[in-house]
């Protein structure tokens, strides 16, 4: 009788480590959504919206291409 407690126990424990887990990748995800967001920049050029660790920075300024950083 104990017996089967403890393993109803530790199944339940196990159901709802994985489901705070998952929620807890979801919020992370989230979260990196977000942050991608904050760091979207105009290009002067061409108005086209690029994000930062993408585009090309010069003279304090993000250009989406090269060609649009020479124009
Ligand atoms: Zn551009």
């Amino acid at each position: 009788m104990i017996f089967k407690v403890l393993v109803f126990a530790v199944v339940a424990y196990i159901v709802y480590a994985m489901f705070f887990k998952k929620n807890r990748e979801k919020n992370v995800k989230d979260n990196n959504g977000e942050y991608i967001e904050d760091t979207m920049d105009e290009c002067p050029t061409c108005g086209t919206y690029i994000s930062k660790s993408e585009a090309i920075l010069s003279n304090g300024k993000y250009y989406c291409s090269e060609k649009c950083l020479n124009k």
